[in-house]
């Protein structure tokens, strides 16, 4: 495909997304202003991912933390989401890059990322990511580490925790994925009166789900196939 072919495919998919996003909120008395896109770009080159921020869309996601630093050099304009588990070798290079850590997965993590905050005198911006759905393949904290934590945030000058992630499990239901999403939201409500953190956002919602998770109150959705299926293979 050549540059405008891509950049048609690429507006038409994204306008598709955003308009599925707008009816979901309409479905929860919602308004589209309080969900924000993440378009994970893992899957195509720098080249293509280059294409997304012209269009208006400016916060790309990335799960390895080698290939975001890749692209952040090759991609102008974005606002970079590592969405995948971040070794604390990779917190000094990989941090600076980011506006958002959607994927603290251990208290391990979060005490390396709260040394760096305190020691550039800055907190990163994290979510803390949590494996609702019970799936032994899937890292973060169980449900029930949650609210003990938080009398450990209150502590942490390093970093400032916005809120949760989760990752439903995969079922040609999308709906399946709701009592994991509910389940995040309500842990948030109580690790929110426990510790009078905002904790405002909520990442929940990929491809399959995105919409289960805006109504459920997703401030993020990670979306990554449905926008950029098939056109890994261009540049
Ligand atoms: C790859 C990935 C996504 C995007 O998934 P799709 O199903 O391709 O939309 C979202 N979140 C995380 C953490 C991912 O690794």
């Amino acid at each position: 495909m050549n540059t405008s072919d891509l950049q048609t495919v690429l507006s038409e998919r994204f306008a598709a997304v955003k308009g599925r996003i707008a009816e979901a909120c309409r479905r929860a008395g919602r308004t589209p202003d309080g969900v924000t896109l993440v378009a994970v770009t893992k899957t195509v080159s720098p080249a293509v991912a280059a294409l997304v921020p012209p269009l208006g869309v400016r916060a790309l996601g990335e799960s390895r933390p080698q290939e975001l630093w890749r692209k952040a050099e090759a991609v102008a304009g974005a606002d970079w989401h590592l969405i995948g588990h971040l070794q604390r070798n990779k917190i000094d290079r990989t941090v600076p890059l980011v506006s958002l850590v959607h994927s603290v997965d251990s208290a391990r993590v979060l005490d390396a990322l709260n040394a760096f905050g305190q020691k550039r005198g800055a907190p990163v911006a994290v979510l803390l990511e949590v494996n609702c759905s019970g799936e032994e393949s899937k890292g973060g904290f169980s449900p029930a580490e949650v609210p003990a934590l938080g009398d450990t945030l209150a502590g942490l000058g390093g970093v400032d925790v916005r809120g949760l992630m989760t990752m439903a499990a995969y079922s040609d239901d999308p709906a399946s994925a709701r009592p994991t999403f509910a389940r995040l939201r309500e842990l948030r409500d109580q690790l929110r009166a426990r510790t009078g953190l905002a904790l405002n956002e909520l990442s929940m919602g990929m491809s399959n789900d995105f919409e289960i998770g805006v109504e459920e109150g997703a401030t993020l959705v990670r979306v990554g196939t449905t926008l950029f299926e098939g056109l890994g293979e261009d540049r």
